[in-house]
């Protein structure tokens, strides 16, 4: 069990130094980009509670935070991103993308991570609004982009692009928006696999490249 375990974190993680290098070779023209990634829950409302007690709400900031360090560092600040929290805060859906209509964004990524009853259940899924929002096929086009990155790249399994009321992708303004479900923290394979920087970091590369190659950058 533990040798199957530890190849299956191997195979998850061959491709994270060429990661690096994609995203570095990333050229953006014209004028920036403003996107602004919304990391859910926080303060009292701790989201998700994995088997590992690990709390959906840090996952989801860690990862935020790591796609701003990747974006200051290896992308140069190409990009201009915001978060709708920095810190252990709850924020209100409304104010979430409150702030994304105020900066005018191009693009609205709100990081979750799964549960599920049966602890087997495990993937990634990037949700968009049930909805014919003039948007809605540019937020498809997002979603897939991100949901092809990660999956492939890192080898998660592949749930789908969906939809839902969420709130939060209800209330979204002029802009693609989507939500990310980084995985079920209710599996022990997935909880643990968040529990390392380094696969924060890969989570973090592989959405950075969804969005990227969604805005039709060349890479
Ligand atoms: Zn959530």
């Amino acid at each position: 069990m533990l040798t199957t375990q530890k190849a299956w974190k191997r195979n998850r993680l061959k491709n994270v130094s060429f990661l690096v290098l994609l995203l570095k070779m990333c050229f953006v023209f014209g004028q920036k980009n403003v996107i602004v990634i919304d990391p859910g829950h926080g303060g009292i409302d701790s989201g998700a509670i994995g088997i590992n007690n690990i709390k959906e709400k840090d996952v989801a900031l860690n990862v935020a935070k790591e796609i701003i360090r990747l974006n200051n560092t290896i992308l140069e600040n190409k990009l201009d991103i915001y978060l709708t929290r920095y810190k252990d805060t709850l924020i209100s859906l409304s104010d979430r993308n409150w702030l994304a209509k105020t900066l005018n964004v191009d693009v609205f990524v709100s990081l979750h991570c799964n549960r599920a009853e049966n602890s087997n259940a495990k993937g990634i899924e990037v949700y968009i609004h049930n909805s014919n929002r003039s948007k809605t096929k540019f937020s498809i086009s997002l979603g897939l982009s991100i949901l092809n990155e990660t999956t492939q790249k890192l080898d998660f399994k592949k749930r789908g692009v969906k939809s839902a009321n969420f709130q939060v992708l209800r209330e979204a303004g002029n802009y693609s928006a989507v939500l990310v479900e980084m995985g079920f923290i209710t599996n022990s394979d997935e909880a643990n696999y968040f529990l390392k920087p380094k696969n924060t970091r890969g989570i973090a590369m592989t959405i950075l490249l969804g969005i990227v190659n969604y805005l039709k950058l060349k890479i």
